[in-house]
């Protein structure tokens, strides 16, 4: 099932891409969470983490390659940054088509806030 991400590959929507090439598109999150808030996504249309498959792999390793240079053409490449995939519900996984979520520009904090 096709979502707001394929559009936005296509250019048939509008987006702030930051990069892409024939298998990846990085563009800025919307509601972004940091100063530097970049979504990194396959072109191809995989819903989840759970819907990977060993044909993927090329692609999915080439994502840390293009999430590497995003983050220097971002600045954040020497101060740090995070990356992260949410996988369906527990996780908050809005959008299913599949993405990595770069974040930095400012300290991020603990990566899990501690259950009361
Ligand atoms: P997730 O919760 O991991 O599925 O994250 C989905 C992310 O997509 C959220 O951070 C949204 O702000 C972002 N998002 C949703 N629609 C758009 C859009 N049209 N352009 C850019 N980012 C979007």
């Amino acid at each position: 099932m096709s979502t707001i991400f394929s559009k936005i590959i296509a250019r048939e929507i509008p987006a702030e891409i930051v990069y892409q090439d024939d298998r990846v598109t990085a563009f800025k999150d919307i509601h972004p969470l940091a100063p530097v808030h970049i979504l990194i996504v396959p072109n191809k249309e995989i819903a989840t983490v759970d819907d990977v498959t060993p044909d993927d792999e090329q692609t999915l390793g080439h994502m840390f390659t293009v999430a590497k240079e995003v983050a220097r053409q971002m600045g954040v490449a020497d101060s740090g940054y995070r990356l992260l995939i949410n996988c369906k519900g527990d996780a908050g996984q809005e959008v299913f088509h599949l993405h990595m979520h770069l974040l930095g520009g400012r300290r991020l904090g603990p990566m899990l806030a501690r259950q009361e």
